[in-house]
């Protein structure tokens, strides 16, 4: 759950922009860096927490999947000097604050009123990134990332759909996949005329028993015992191993 900079886990298109701000920045001699970019969404819940079930100050408004930073198109951009982090906006430093978001606008990025180092893709609505209406060309390094925190959440249902790019990854070549199998249950499987506990028990397999996996949906294998290529029915496939 700790803090996570790196540009690698931000959308390119956020990414390019972020680096472009930070190279202005620089040329200002401002010295702000990246804080934090992705955060997951078990971070965004602890720090949700703080200041309502957890002692602290208040730190966000967003909850898990709330806010930008855990689709990979914000960042906090905070003032880095004599090796620390400073969130000082007093003094000559308030202008610096303003300055870092003048340049955050004129390369398309949106600060925040309420939370100072926070810049975030402009027009874009949280509802579409829950929705998984992620921006345009996403590339493998963000979708990877973005892929691990969804599979990791706890709750699957609240969690937003899958980078549509990862279906881009090319499938194993057919004789890659393995097609015979063994029943690992002691007791047997129990063979169903469809894929679930809801169809009606077709037949029994015994245990160490080998068979044929024609086809999988979802965890229920389609299951030709004859070796003639055509299907007998369905088991779960927790209790099968590979031959
Ligand atoms: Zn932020």
């Amino acid at each position: 759950m700790s803090r996570d900079a790196s540009l690698d886990h931000l959308h390119p298109i956020f990414r390019e922009k972020a680096k472009a701000v930070l190279e202005s920045l620089a040329e200002e001699s401002l010295p702000f860096r990246i804080f934090e970019g992705f955060r997951s969404p078990e971070r965004q819940r602890y720090l949700y927490a703080q200041g309502r079930t957890r002692a602290g100050a208040i730190v966000t408004r967003a909850k898990a999947w709330q806010s930008y930073h855990q689709y990979g198109v914000a960042a906090d951009f905070v003032l880095f000097e004599n090796g620390r982090w400073s969130w000082d906006d007093r003094g000559k430093r308030r202008k610096w604050w303003q300055q870092l978001h003048q340049v955050a606008r004129d390369h398309g990025l949106e600060p925040l009123s309420w939370e100072l180092p926070h810049l975030q893709l402009q027009k874009m609505k949280l509802a579409d990134l829950q929705a998984g209406r992620y921006p345009k060309d996403g590339d493998m390094a963000w979708a990877e990332h973005l892929e691990d925190a969804i599979l990791n959440w706890q709750d699957p249902a609240s969690a937003p759909p899958l980078p549509p790019i990862l279906a881009e990854r090319p499938p194993l070549p057919e004789e890659a996949i393995p097609v015979f199998y063994q029943v690992t249950a002691r007791s047997g499987l129990r063979l169903r005329g469809g894929p679930g506990t809801g169809f009606s028990v077709v037949g029994s397999l015994l245990p160490g028993q080998q068979v044929r996996v024609l086809d999988w949906q979802q965890e229920w294998a389609q299951i030709d015992l004859a070796g003639d290529g055509l299907a007998d029915g369905f088991c779960h496939g927790g209790f099968l191993a590979e031959v």
